[in-house]
Order: C-alpha cells, then structure tokens, then sequence
C-alpha cells in the first residue's frame, strides 16, 4: 500500500494515477479481495453498507474521494464497506466541507454519528443536530422511506428478541441466547438497536419510551446491557 501511495505522489498527475493503479488488474485481484475481507468484518451485522445499514456492503468506498485526495487512495483509514447504492449512485465523488475546510460527512468507522445525528424511533428517521448530520443525512439520503420502514420494523421486533434473550438465559440455554443476540445484532438497520440503547440511558428516556415502560426496563437492564452491547 505505501508503494502505491509514493507512486501516486510522485506521478504528474496523481489523480490520473490513483485512479489507473485502483482499477489495475492486480490491484484488483490481490489488493481489494484482502481490503473487502477486513473491512467485511469490521462492518455492521452481516456485512452491511456502514453509510445506510441496510444494504449488503459490496464496494470499498474511499471516504475521501480519490480526485479529492490521491494520496489517501491506499490509506487504510480511508477505505470504508459502501453498498453500491451509497457509493456509487448516491455519494460519487461528493465530499462537501465545511467553511474551515474540514469535511462535513460523518466517518462512521472512526466518529460517533450520536454527536451528529439523532435518531426518531417512532418514525424510522435521523433528525440533524449539527451540520455535519445534515449533511451525511442529504448526501445519503438517510431518511428515504424505504430505510425509515426498515427501522421501524427493527424497533418492533428488537423488544420481542431482548425477550427471548432474556427467557434463554434465565433457562440456561446458552445457544439460543446466542441465536437471540445474532438476530438482534444480523438484523438490517441494526442501527435502531444501538440508538434504543443509547437513547434509554440519555436524559428524555421516559418520555421517548413513554408508552412501552417494558422496553426501557429490557434495555436498562443491567444484564441484557453487559452481554449485547459487549456482543455486537
Ligand atoms: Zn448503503
């Protein structure tokens, strides 16, 4: 990776190079398969897209674009699981800054999105709560409907299996707890459960949960709390 990286940096035009060496075909058959692998496991549940949750992640997505920033094409810190959706139809080449020159999307490999983005339960949507959440909401269109119903059926289903968690361990059936938190984490859109865990422990938590008292008790189980979230 550092020999393509001092290639990159010493060619006339770097854009030109990064983009030649990325795609070469040895790149692509030695490089990318070790990448994707990493990255695969690395990435939410079963291999999803680490920008929408949902979709399998396919592609290996530079979070600073190539043309943006050539020498960051080999940079390990910079390569992200993407469904193709999120990478190549959505986010392209987009990177928007901000007035300081920082970038305005949310890394999701090194940031918290929860300092940005907060997420409505009952309706499956992100609301922003700084710029840098408006922005990763717009470019990866966050809120398109087919992801807000994907959330909400997460956080119909996430009570029933904390459940049967629970009712398998207190049996002692260690395997089918283990099933339990596999569903729990495997399911699309498993970012509903992190903000169900988040949100239950937050201030406002009795008023977000205000008409399912059981939900917040599984999730602010001390118990439930220690194994999933040391699961996920
Ligand atoms: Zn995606």
């Amino acid at each position: 990776m550092a020999d393509y990286t001092g290639d990159i940096g010493q060619a006339t035009v770097p854009k030109q190079r990064a983009k030649q060496l990325w795609k070469h075909t040895t790149v692509r058959r030695h490089v990318h398969p070790v990448l994707r692998g990493a990255l695969a496991e690395m990435a939410p549940g079963l291999e999803r897209c680490m920008y929408c949750g949902d979709n399998q992640g396919t592609d290996i997505d530079h979070f600073e674009p190539v043309h943006v920033n050539p020498l960051r094409t080999f940079d390990w810190s910079n390569h992200l699981l993407a469904c193709s959706l999120c990478n190549s139809h959505l986010k392209r080449d987009l990177f928007p800054l901000a007035d300081d020159g920082t970038p305005l999307l949310i890394d999701p490999s090194s940031e918290d999105p929860t300092a940005h983005l907060h997420l409505s339960l009952a309706v499956g949507k992100y609301i922003k709560l700084t710029d840098r959440g408006d922005a990763t909401i717009k470019v990866f269109r966050l809120n398109r409907e087919i992801l807000a119903r994907g959330r909400r059926n997460a956080y119909r289903i996430t009570p029933l299996l904390l459940e049967d968690w629970r009712a398998a361990v207190e049996k002692g059936d260690e395997e089918d707890a283990a099933a339990c938190a596999a569903t729990i984490w495997e399911q699309p859109t498993a970012d509903v459960v992190h903000a169900m865990f988040h949100q239950a422990v937050a201030p406002g938590a009795e008023v977000i949960f205000a008409d399912d008292h059981e939900t917040l008790a599984l999730l602010r189980d001390p118990l439930i709390r220690t194994a999933l979230l040391s699961a996920d």
